[in-house]
């Protein structure tokens, strides 16, 4: 087995032990051979048994993992942002709303958000080669938070399938896209109600406050 086939299957075996469709490949997710269709149980498991009960800890463990997974972020980067959050906890309206404000800035989300991109992995590649400029200056740098105002722009020459892609791709809100410019500006803010990501975050800060 070839080493992509093997990491796309783990990111499969991902989103079947948290039986959440997280989207982590892309395109690829969106057709009917995407393994939550196929084989919707645990990997290892011949057929879908009874869900298990999970303790507190259990769930708050699974919700954690399924975002994290979903911004395609490392355990310490994750942990830092809801840290941030719980530190202000309080003082803030909507911790919710407030993490999920941060984790959407982020230039990989960004770069996704706008079609740039089929998946945020990809995204992050887009960045590290050098093809994503904020403010007409280049940035290489995956968690950059992008504010109002600011103009992403991709580097790459466009070729006729993007820009096909990108015709039908729908940007949130907060994001308007210049096709023809290969580009974009941050119009507004992120919002939970429009990211809805599959998870109960307030177990998350449950988790991480233990
Ligand atoms: Fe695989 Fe489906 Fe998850 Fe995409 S959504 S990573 S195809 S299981």
């Amino acid at each position: 087995m070839s080493k992509k086939t093997t990491s796309n299957g783990a990111k499969c075996k991902i989103c079947r032990r948290l039986n959440a469709k997280l989207f982590l490949k892309g395109t690829k997710c969106l057709l009917p051979k995407c393994l939550m269709n196929k084989k919707p149980y645990p990997p290892g498991q011949k057929r879908k048994r009874r869900a298990k009960t999970l303790s507190e800890y259990g769930r708050g463990l699974k919700e954690k993992q399924k975002l994290k997974n979903w911004y395609n972020l490392k355990e310490k980067q994750f942990r830092n942002y809801v840290e941030k959050v719980l530190n202000r906890k309080g003082k803030v309206e909507n911790a919710d709303a407030m993490l999920i404000k941060i984790l959407e800035s982020r230039l990989d989300n960004v770069v996704f958000r706008m079609g740039f991109a089929s998946s945020r992995p990809l995204a992050r590649q887009i960045i590290s080669h050098r093809h994503i400029s904020v403010n007409d200056r280049l940035i290489n740098i995956s968690s950059y938070l992008v504010k109002k105002e600011d103009r992403i722009s991709l580097k790459l020459r466009s070729s006729q399938n993007l820009t096909s892609a990108l015709k039908k791709h729908k940007t949130p809100s907060w994001l308007k896209l210049d096709i023809k410019k290969m580009a974009g500006k941050v119009i507004g803010e992120p919002d939970l109600a429009e990211a809805l990501p599959p998870v109960e975050i307030s177990l998350i800060f449950e988790h991480y406050s233990r």
